[in-house]
């Protein structure tokens, strides 16, 4: 499968990784839009939010429960946005669900 997340994953695109662990990804998008900018992803190839099911929301809880302890990591500690962007219209890029992680400064209104 030719999907850049899934070869971060297994390490033959080189990247620099904030956490890790069974279950999941995080590391800095290689282009940043705000001071600070991780890409959290699960460590199954999930297409996006609308393939999710009831099993496989699990890793996406599981992302969800360590944004707090990722974000303290990399220095957030007055707040960030959680940002998933879905399909085309969504702007989504990489067909691999992943949450993007920004701060670093106040952030402006959503689009
Ligand atoms: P999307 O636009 O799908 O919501 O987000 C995809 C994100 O992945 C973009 O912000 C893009 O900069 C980032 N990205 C794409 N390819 C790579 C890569 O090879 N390495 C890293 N670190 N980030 C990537
Ligand atoms: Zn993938």
């Amino acid at each position: 499968m030719d999907c850049v997340f899934c070869k971060i994953i297994d390490g033959s695109i080189p990247t620099n990784k904030v956490y890790e662990d069974d279950m999941m990804l995080a590391f800095h998008d290689i282009e940043p839009a705000a001071p600070v900018h991780i890409v959290m992803i699960p460590k199954i190839h999930i297409e996006s939010a609308d393939a999710l099911t009831e099993e496989t929301s699990a890793y996406v809880a599981h992302i969800f429960s360590k944004v707090s302890e990722i974000a303290k990591s990399v220095g957030l500690e007055n707040g960030y946005r959680v940002v998933n962007n879905c399909g085309p219209d969504g702007g989504q890029t990489v067909f691999h669900i992943h949450f993007h992680l920004l701060g670093g400064k106040t952030l402006g209104k959503m689009a």
